[in-house]
């Protein structure tokens, strides 16, 4: 919990104080966390674009050329989200523009969504080195950002591409093919949202043969949507 609490602070831009314990004050530490004037919880969007865009909070910032926050509409009633940039959207600033994201605009088209309707992220928002996955401290120091994009957006569904982000959202370790047709629920604070987990679009590029339980998927996550009107 704590180290939650130390992470949320930083990836605020908040510098944590702990007080050294001073000699002679017999046992148990003594801490004094001081929250700096001017570092306030992010506001709105236009606070977290600021933000991300200059953010350092894991070492990711060092080797990316853009942050890539998300796009969409900032009323969207479908949130997506997936793992991390990669190349082309590094490059570009944008999620899911390279091969993946053509395979995603064409199963947003299939289910009668426009890309500008949904509200499509990353659970981080730079590219991990050679594409390689991010790691869990990467993800706990971006996590508030990707916090704040669901209580801005307060969707009426979240469709979860792939394992990485089903285990950052659900704080869960189980396989992706067993958090597949449930619907489960995102919980934040008094916030609860509908949570569908389904294949990500790299992996149906490997693997097109399991397009069809992606579809499978996409129908559950289109009926909770629809029953949510
Ligand atoms: N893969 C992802 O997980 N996210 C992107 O934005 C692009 C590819
Ligand atoms: Fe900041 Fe997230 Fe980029 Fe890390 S991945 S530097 S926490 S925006």
């Amino acid at each position: 919990m704590n180290q939650q609490r130390s992470a949320y602070l930083r990836a605020l831009g908040i510098q944590e104080w702990v007080a050294r314990k001073p000699a002679n004050t017999g046992p148990g530490p003594i801490e004094k966390k001081v929250v700096h004037p001017g570092n306030s919880a992010l506001s709105g969007w236009d606070d977290l674009e600021q933000r991300v865009a200059v953010c350092e909070h894991c070492k990711l910032s060092c080797q990316r050329t853009h942050t890539v926050l998300g796009s969409g509409a900032h009323d969207a009633r479908w949130l997506l989200v997936g793992e991390a940039p990669g190349a082309e959207e590094d490059r570009q600033g944008k999620p899911f523009v390279g091969r993946a994201g053509k395979l995603l605009n064409n199963m947003l088209a299939a289910m009668g969504l426009q890309r500008e309707n949904v509200y499509i992220t990353n659970t981080v928002k730079c590219r991990p080195p050679n594409n390689r996955n991010p790691e869990a401290e990467e993800i706990e120091a971006c996590r508030l950002y990707l916090e704040t994009q669901i209580t801005l957006l307060r969707p009426a569904l979240i469709l979860v591409l792939g394992r990485i982000a089903a285990h950052a959202l659900l704080e869960v370790h189980t396989p992706l093919g067993a958090l597949r047709g449930a619907k489960h629920v995102y919980r934040q604070g008094n916030l609860e949202v509908p949570l569908i987990v389904t294949y990500h679009p790299a992996y149906l590029l490997r693997r097109p043969e399991d397009k069809s339980k992606a579809w499978v998927d996409w129908l559950l996550a289109r009926s909770i949507v629809e029953a949510n009107v």
